[in-house]
């Protein structure tokens, strides 16, 4: 079998199975050489590491991935792509292919069973339509995952990146700077994909963080504080926070917490930093907020 990542080889391998992209999976296979190297590379995958990628489609960056890792565990939700896969991956033995949704996978257990529960690195072209459950289920399923560098959308990949202040700015940055540090390592163009993407896509890479850089009581309170004060983005956080279910927090309580902090008590969600909704988090835990 030849190695894929051309859009003749492509194309080869789509026609041979009269395979059809089923556009409810997200499917735009990578067809520049070039590109796949770059993941690769900034993926920093070497001998003795056991490689997790989310959707392998045909294969194409499951096989750069094989010529490089110890191992490969690709997790493909189409049973359709299962006998390409068969094929195209037929000369690499150390890749392992699971036929699954990886929103039902459990992380942790695939650790332990294929890799003696030492951590994983994830290398994914993801499907951007659950790009963000994807990446919340990575970190939140407490498998031990040092470094995630993924394909998303160029809009998702800046999302990650703001700070306060920005439009772009909420639960999603605040989660991924809590449990790792993000940098967009490349941009690829929608030509390098069969079929092309409508959006602009981009590698991110995420480092996991040992420790996060914020010390809460309660981790599980500090993340339904954060998506309670983006879910109303245009309310003030006392109003917005006053409502919010499963938190409860009373308007008072909420304003009390801010006065406390030194913050207006008309601030939105937005103009608070990671260090801010840490202590906010932990200010209205003493006064009352609920842990379930
Ligand atoms: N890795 C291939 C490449 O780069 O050419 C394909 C990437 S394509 C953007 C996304 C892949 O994820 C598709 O093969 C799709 O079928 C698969 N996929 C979509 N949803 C999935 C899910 N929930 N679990 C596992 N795989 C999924």
């Amino acid at each position: 079998m030849p190695k894929l990542g051309t859009p003749t080889g492509t194309l080869e391998i789509l026609r041979k199975y009269d395979f059809h992209f089923q556009k409810k999976y997200g499917q735009n296979f990578l067809i520049d050489p070039n590109k796949l190297e770059a993941i690769v590379d900034a993926a920093k995958v070497g001998e003795e590491d056991c490689v997790l990628e989310i959707g392998p489609g045909i294969g194409t960056l499951t096989q750069y991935l094989a010529g490089r890792a110890g191992s490969v565990i690709a997790v493909e939700i189409d049973q359709a792509l299962i006998p390409i896969l068969k094929d195209t991956l037929s000369d690499y033995h150390n890749v392992t292919v699971i036929n699954e949704d990886i929103l039902k996978v459990d992380i942790a257990r695939l650790s332990q069973e294929k890799n003696a529960g030492k951590p994983f690195k994830v290398v994914a072209n993801l499907p951007y339509y659950i790009t963000t459950p994807i990446i919340m289920k990575l970190f939140e399923s407490r498998a031990p995952i040092d470094l995630i560098t993924i394909m998303v959308q160029t809009e998702v990949a800046q999302r990650m990146q703001e700070g306060p202040g920005s439009k772009e700015y909420g639960a999603l940055s605040l989660a991924v700077q809590y449990y790792s540090r993000p940098e967009i390592v490349a941009h690829v163009p929608a030509e390098c994909f069969i079929p092309a993407p409508k959006v602009g896509s981009s590698v991110i890479r995420l480092t996991r963080y040992e420790t996060p850089p914020v010390q809460v009581k309660d981790e599980d309170f500090l993340f339904r504080l954060i998506r309670a004060s983006f879910n109303q983005r245009r309310k003030t956080l006392v109003n917005g926070l006053g409502n919010a279910q499963g938190l409860a927090v009373t308007k008072a309580e909420a304003a009390e917490a801010l006065r406390k902090m030194e913050l207006p008590e008309n601030v939105r969600g937005e103009a608070l930093s990671l260090e801010q909704f840490a202590r906010l988090s932990d200010l209205l835990l003493e006064t009352g907020g609920s842990g379930s």
